[in-house]
């Protein structure tokens, strides 16, 4: 298939274009944004839009439907992207404003959402309408759903969560669904085709002490503040227990095959080698993402002025659940560490969604895409997810739900949530060709 990677460009830099800001409080999103958007993609393809059914769900969410012949007998295909993107920051910072969608002499876009995750929308309605201009026809059905809320971990009113209660109404599973996350990247100097299979759970707890308050003049030994600085410090220092979980032990060994020694070595028996890789895997942030369900505070308040002692003083502490554990094991932790007087509550969270099959049809094909497309020496890593993706809302009515959009970074652009988000366009191609792929041999996949 023939690419265009400046028409890509130009049609991302219109996306970038319409200001989709998701907010904390749904009253406040800014619709006529996103109307905006939805008219901009009309306009940009008008054979989808003749061809596919759309529905607007919820507020803004979007839902296409390309009704295929059902020869193949194969369940339907979901490919997913989120329509919202965080706040810009500080406009000041930015090399060109934020929603310019500027593309320069290089070729790198710059503006909030491109990479995240506008990019993504923009290949898979890329490859659909290249395929309809192209005469396809699958013979399966093939959705796309773009939510509205995800970069606020949904909440309630989730875009995703009122789609996928309406595909459930409909009696919908699908044999693949693929959503924002990996792609062909470099590790340790090898070409791997990262593959997130699994994805970690979310809360969002507030912890407060309650105290009399007064004259900060004359304070106690320690007020609610100090006692809540003091819980939060023991929260820190008492995580909870590191476990081997099999997404996890599965990602281990894959990975030994591109790791160094000696970690090559540990990564290959992962069970076999518990304690050691234990000790290690906690004094690294990152690895220990992996082997434990994390909790950090965030956010803190306690009096309105310096010198009042705090009748109230609250923390909001985030944590990312390990699959395999639930929040109310969380919960029972944060009781078993924290003496009675630190009270806490629940703001927004959800368990570890299903970890979707590496033995499927579906996964097979992304492998075989991988190598068929940039080299028989890709490494294929299937992955655990730490942040969480609009993805999770389908893991219930699908076995193979990944966090993969195939194509190939050249590694220069970046700035998810910081200001300067850019993206080389360059590579476009690269996204747009694995959609159209898996569109084209999905139907045949084993
Ligand atoms: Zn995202």
């Amino acid at each position: 298939m023939q690419h265009d990677n400046k028409k890509y460009a130009a049609h991302l830099s219109g996306m970038v274009q319409c200001p989709t800001v998701s907010t904390v409080d749904p009253e406040n999103l800014p619709l006529e944004a996103f109307f905006q958007l939805h008219k901009y993609l009309e306009e940009t393809y008008p054979l989808i839009h003749k061809t596919l059914t759309k529905e607007v769900m919820g507020k803004a969410g979007l839902v296409y439907h390309w009704k295929g012949t059902g020869k193949s007998g194969k369940l339907p295909v979901l490919v997913c992207a989120h329509q919202d993107v965080v706040p810009e920051g500080d406009h000041s910072k930015w090399k060109y404003p934020p929603f310019s969608g500027h593309i320069d002499e290089e070729g790198m876009l710059w503006g909030r959402g491109c990479g995240d995750c506008k990019a993504t929308m923009l290949a898979e309605l890329e490859a659909v309408e290249a395929l309809i201009a192209d005469g396809f026809v699958p013979d399966f059905d093939i959705y796309m759903a773009f939510g509205y809320n995800e970069e606020i971990m949904g909440g309630p009113g989730a875009a995703c969560q009122i789609i996928s209660d309406e595909f459930k109404a409909r009696g919908l599973r699908f044999g693949l669904v693929l959503d924002e996350g990996g792609g062909i990247m470099n590790m340790n100097g090898s070409k791997v085709a990262m593959i997130f299979a699994s994805e970690k759970g979310y809360a969002d707890h507030e912890f407060w002490v309650e105290d009399g308050g007064g004259h900060a003049a004359m304070p106690p030994e320690h007020n609610a503040l100090g006692k809540l600085g003091k819980a939060m410090y023991d929260l820190e220092a008492n995580p909870m227990e590191p476990k081997l979980t099999a997404p996890v032990i599965q990602m281990f060994k894959s990975q030994a095959a591109i790791t160094p020694s000696p970690m090559k070595e540990l990564f290959a028996d992962p069970e076999g080698n518990w304690e050691q890789l234990k000790a290690i895997c906690a004094g690294n942030k990152m690895l220990n993402t992996y082997i434990r369900t994390t909790t950090t505070p965030t956010m803190a308040q306690g009096s309105a002025q310096a010198n009042i002692l705090p009748e109230k003083a609250t923390v909001v502490t985030n944590s990312r659940i390990l699959p395999g554990e639930t929040l109310e094991d969380l919960e029972a932790h944060f009781k078993a560490v924290l003496p009675e007087y630190v009270h806490f509550r629940l703001l927004k969270g959800h368990n570890p969604p299903a970890v979707s099959t590496t033995d499927s049809p579906a996964y097979r094909l992304l492998a075989k895409l991988a190598k068929d497309m940039h080299g028989e020496d890709v490494h294929v890593l299937p992955a655990l997810v730490f942040g969480g993706t609009d993805s999770r809302y389908y893991c219930d009515m699908s076995d193979s739900v990944y966090r993969y959009v195939g194509g190939a970074n050249s590694g220069k652009g970046g700035g998810a949530h910081a200001v300067n988000e850019c993206l080389d366009t360059n590579t476009l191609d690269t996204f747009v060709e694995f959609f159209v792929r898996v569109f084209r041999e999905y139907a045949t996949a084993e």
